[in-house]
């Protein structure tokens, strides 16, 4: 099958994503509204978003972040923004998505958290009564906002369960503050049903990697691509099967990862199990399918690109139900890598 039929069948074939988040899938267009709306000049149009989507390094896409966020006035808000986000699995054919959707956000938007889920539960069950496919949420702390605020958002959580969550995770400035800081946060996620996982290994070197492993104990870490520095801790990953949900045009656009020296492959080739994902694909301008255009084009084999596609679903933690079928693609692999 030649690279180009391989792609198409990659963007026809059902996908799982595992490394998303609820306000970096806000469409161009209603970033526009919600800036109108809330009187910023910050977006008068879709050509302004676009130009944001240059910023410089990850400082900068913080800053866009946060810019995003404070225009986010009420719960029906984070409705629109789960809108955008099914509309978007929908096109691209992920039939399992597992969404970070940041109750510690929320607390300092000053919005009521049980009124924002209520909006976005309303939005992710329409979807799956759609049949498009199921959606799962990661709870999201944010590391700068401390350890305190992350233990509020499993106080939340622990007050009124939330059944769609299924894990807990932790974004924001790596380098702010040490995983360490966080134990007693996921010490009590067993207990509350919720599985481990963190953001490391981005703007952060290996030793950060290894710190996440060693105090937050995660089974699958976002990004994580730093550890490809230390061979030890990428036999450790590659043995304790940690997956690493990995963002090409993400770490290209920060500045993190330029995409020509990118170690992807080699944790790969390493046994590391690897699953590619957008982050946040309304502020970087990707899909899904063009991520795996990129891993092909660093070289990834038929094979490799079926055993990512793969461990999407598999390095889910409730994607049973959507195994995919077989395809020309996957049974490629099976015969030739
Ligand atoms: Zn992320």
């Amino acid at each position: 099958m030649a690279a180009e039929d391989l792609l198409r069948a990659v963007r026809l074939r059902p996908k799982a994503e595992l490394h998303l988040h609820l306000e970096g899938a806000v469409r161009p267009a209603t970033l526009v509204r919600l800036a109108r709306r809330a009187g910023s000049p910050l977006f008068p149009d879709v050509a302004s978003v676009r130009a944001r989507r240059r910023f410089e390094g990850l400082a900068g896409f913080l800053s866009l972040y946060r810019d995003v966020c404070r225009l986010l006035r009420e719960p029906a808000d984070f409705g629109l923004l789960a809108r955008d986000l099914t509309a978007r699995l929908r096109s691209e054919r992920i039939v399992y998505a597992e969404v970070y959707v940041s109750p510690a956000i929320v607390e300092r938007l000053g919005l009521e958290w049980g009124a924002v889920r209520d909006a976005v539960e309303s939005a992710f069950a329409a979807h799956e009564r759609g049949g498009a496919g199921r959606i799962r949420v990661l709870l999201d702390a944010v590391r700068h906002f401390g350890p305190d605020a992350a233990h509020r958002v499993l106080d939340l959580h622990a007050r009124h369960p939330w059944p769609r969550a299924v894990g807990f995770g932790l974004g924001g400035d790596e380098l702010s503050l040490p995983a360490r800081d966080f134990a007693s946060v996921y010490r009590r996620l067993a207990q509350l049903g919720l599985a481990p996982v963190v953001h490391a290994g981005e703007a952060g070197g290996p030793g950060s990697v290894a710190e996440a492993l060693r105090w937050l104990k995660p089974r699958r870490i976002a990004h994580g691509v730093a550890a490809a520095a230390d061979r030890g801790l990428v036999r450790t990953l590659a043995r304790a099967g940690v997956a690493l949900d990995v963002c090409l045009t993400s770490n290209e656009a920060t500045g993190t990862w330029p995409l020509a020296t990118h170690p992807v492959l080699d944790l790969l080739r390493s046994g590391v199990t690897v699953t590619l994902a957008t982050d946040d694909p309304g502020l970087f301008g990707t899909t899904l399918s063009g991520e795996y255009r990129k891993l092909s084009r660093l070289g990834a084999t038929r094979g490799e690109l079926a055993a990512v596609l793969r461990a999407g679903f598999r390095a889910g933690f409730a994607p049973s139900r959507h195994h995919p079928p077989a395809t020309s693609a996957s049974a490629a692999a099976r015969t030739r890598s």
